[in-house]
C-alpha cells in the first residue's frame, strides 16, 4: 500500500488520500537532514531565535486552517483544535528564547579552566501518535530545533494532515530545507527507520507502551538517545472534604476530553467512601450534560473516537463492566461512543487496570488516605493524576506520594509548556516541555583548558 485514505471519524467519510513515505525516501530525507545540520547549528543564536519566532507567527496566521484540518482529520472539537494549533505557536515562541540561553557552566577545578557546552545531537526523529497530532509534534520539534538539531517527523498514519501543513509552514517561515522534514508513513517503515538509521541520533517517541518498549530495545543497539511518552491510567482522588460539586462538575472533562483519547485521562476516579454516593449523584448530571456533538458544531464538547478499530476496542471494555450511567452520542456512521461511567470494586478488573483510551471512567471507593495512595499507585503506569481536597497539607502529601510525573491539586491540568511533562514507571522515560527541554536534545560536553 502506498497511500492512506484519511477518514473523517465523525462521519466515516473519506477526507483525502495521503501518499506514504517509502523506506528509500525516508533514508534520503534523513540524509538531507544530516546535510542541513552543519549550517543550521552554525546559524547565530539570535537569528535561529528569530526564525523560530517567525515560524510561530506563520502558525498563528494559520490557526483556523490548521484547526479545521484537525476537526476533519481527527474529529477534535473546534475548541480543542484551536487550542492545539495555538499550542504549537506557543511552544515555538517559548523555545525561541532558548538559542540565546543555551548556557554552559564554568566549573572550578585545579590547574586550569573548565567549561561545559550543550552541543546539538544532529538529526532527531520525532514519532507522533494520532491523539494530539499538533501539540505532540511541537513538543518535539520546537525544543529540538531551538537546540540546533534538524528534525525528521513522522505523524501517525491516521492523522497526517496538520503535520504535513506545519512542515510547509516551516519552509514558508524561512527555515532552511532539510531542517524540519515531515514524513507521513507507516510506523513499521518510517518509524522503525528512525530507530535503525545511524544518522538519527535521538528518537523522541510518543505512543503506546507496547511500541515504546520496542523502540527502546531498538535504540539500545546504537545506544541511541530516546525519550518515551507512553500510556497512562491516571487517578482522580476525591476526598470527602473536597468541594464535591466542583470536583464532580470537572471530573468528566478530566477523562472525556478528546473522547478519552488522552494519555493523561483521569480514567480512574477514587472517592472517599463517606462521600461516594453524594459524588456519584453529582457526577451523573455532569456526564449526561456533556455536549457530545459532531465536532463541526462549535458547541461540541466531545467528538468521536479516531477509528472503527478504536471504537471496537473501547466497547470491548464495556462487555463485562458494571455501567452506572452514560451520556449521549450522535448516531450515524461515525466512530461514536457515549461518555460512560462504570463502577469498579476489584482492582483486578480489566477496565480498572488497562488504558481504555476512550470515554470510559471507572469509579471506586476508598477508606482513608493510605488506601487512596495504595490504590492510585497500584498500576504499571504513572503519568498524571488529580487530588481534590480542601486540606492543602493533604493535597501536597498525596501529590508527593502518588508515583506519577504530573499531579494537580483541585485541578485537572497536566500539560503546560512551561513545566516538565513525562511519566513514571511504564508511562515513559525522560521529560518533555519546561525550561530544560532543549537540553534533552544536546550532549553536555566538558572542556578543560590547562593554565
Ligand atoms: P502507537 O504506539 O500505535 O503509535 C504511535 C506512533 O508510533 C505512530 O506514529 C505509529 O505509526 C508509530 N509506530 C508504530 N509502530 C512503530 C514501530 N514499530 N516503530 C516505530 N514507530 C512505530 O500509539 P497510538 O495508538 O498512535 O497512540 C495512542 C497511545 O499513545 C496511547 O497508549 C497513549 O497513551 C499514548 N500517548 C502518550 C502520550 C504521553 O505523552 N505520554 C501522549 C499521547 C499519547
Amino acid at each position: 500500500m502506498t497511500t492512506h485514505l484519511v477518514l473523517n471519524p465523525a462521519t466515516a467519510q473519506p477526507v483525502t488520500e495521503v501518499r506514504l513515505t517509502t523506506l528509500d525516501e525516508a533514508d534520503a530525507a534523513i540524509e538531507r537532514a544530516h546535510d542541513a545540520f552543519p549550517a543550521w547549528r552554525a546559524v547565530a543564536p539570535g537569528e535561529r531565535a528569530m526564525l523560530l519566532r517567525h515560524f510561530a507567527t506563520v502558525v498563528d496566521d494559520h490557526i483556523e486552517e490548521l484547526a479545521e484540518l484537525e476537526v476533519r482529520n481527527a474529529g477534535h472539537t473546534w475548541g480543542n483544535a484551536r487550542w492545539e494549533a495555538g499550542n504549537v505557536r506557543d511552544c515555538l515562541n517559548y523555545y525561541s528564547a532558548a538559542p540565546e540561553r543555551m548556557f554552559g557552566r564554568q566549573i572550578p577545578v585545579a590547574g586550569g579552566v573548565d567549561l561545559t557546552f550543550h552541543e546539538p545531537l544532529g538529526v532527531v526523529g520525532v514519532i507522533v501518535p494520532w491523539n494530539f497530532p499538533m501539540p505532540i509534534a511541537g513538543w518535539g520539534f520546537a525544543p529540538a530545533l531551538a537546540a540546533g538539531n534538524c528534525v525528521v517527523l513522522k505523524p501517525a498514519e491516521l492523522t497526517p494532515l496538520t503535520a504535513i501543513r506545519l512542515g510547509e509552514l516551516a519552509l514558508e517561515a524561512g527555515l532552511p530545507e532539510g531542517v524540519l522534514t515531515v514524513l507521513p508513513g507507516k510506523g513499521s517503515v518510517v518509524g522503525e527507520r528512525f530507530v535503525t538509521h545511524p544518522l538519527v541520533r535521538k528518537v523522541c517517541f510518543t505512543g503506546s507502551t507496547e511500541v515504546g518498549k520496542k523502540i527502546m530495545a531498538g535504540c539500545a543497539d546504537q545506544v541511541k538517545r530516546v525519550t518515551l511518552e507512553l500510556g497512562g491510567k491516571s487517578a482522580n482522588v476525591v476526598f470527602a472534604d473536597a468541594d464535591l460539586k466542583a470536583a464532580a462538575a470537572t471530573a468528566p472533562y478530566a477523562v472525556f476530553d478528546n473522547a478519552g483519547q488522552d494519555c493523561c485521562a483521569r480514567s480512574r476516579i477514587l472517592v472517599e467512601r463517606t462521600a461516594y454516593d453524594e459524588f456519584l449523584s453529582l457526577l451523573e448530571p455532569a456526564v449526561i450534560g456533556l455536549r457530545v456533538l459532531d465536532p463541526t458544531d462549535e458547541a461540541s464538547e466531545m467528538g468521536p473516537l479516531i477509528s472503527a478499530q478504536q471504537r471496537a476496542s473501547v466497547l470491548g471494555y464495556l462487555d463485562d463492566a458494571k455501567v452506572a450511567f452514560a451520556g449521549s452520542a450522535p448516531g450515524g456512521d461515525g466512530f461514536w461512543v457515549p461518555p460512560t461511567v462504570v463502577l469498579s470494586d476489584d482492582p483486578a478488573e480489566r477496565v480498572w487496570r488497562e488504558e481504555v483510551f476512550g470515554p470510559v471512567v471507572a469509579v471506586m471507593p476508598f477508606d482513608d488516605e493510605a488506601d487512596a495512595v495504595a490504590l492510585a499507585n497500584d498500576t504499571e503506569y504513572g503519568l498524571s493524576g488529580s487530588i481534590y481536597t480542601r486540606d492543602l497539607g493533604r493535597g501536597l502529601r498525596v501529590a508527593r506520594a502518588v508515583e506519577a510525573g504530573n499531579l494537580s491539586v483541585n485541578s485537572h491540568s497536566s500539560v503546560r509548556y512551561w513545566t516538565p511533562f513525562g511519566g513514571y514507571k511504564q508511562s515513559g522515560l525522560g521529560r518533555e516541555l519546561g525550561p530544560d527541554a532543549p537540553n534533552a536534545f544536546t550532549e553536555e560536553k566538558n572542556v578543560f583548558i590547562a593554565h
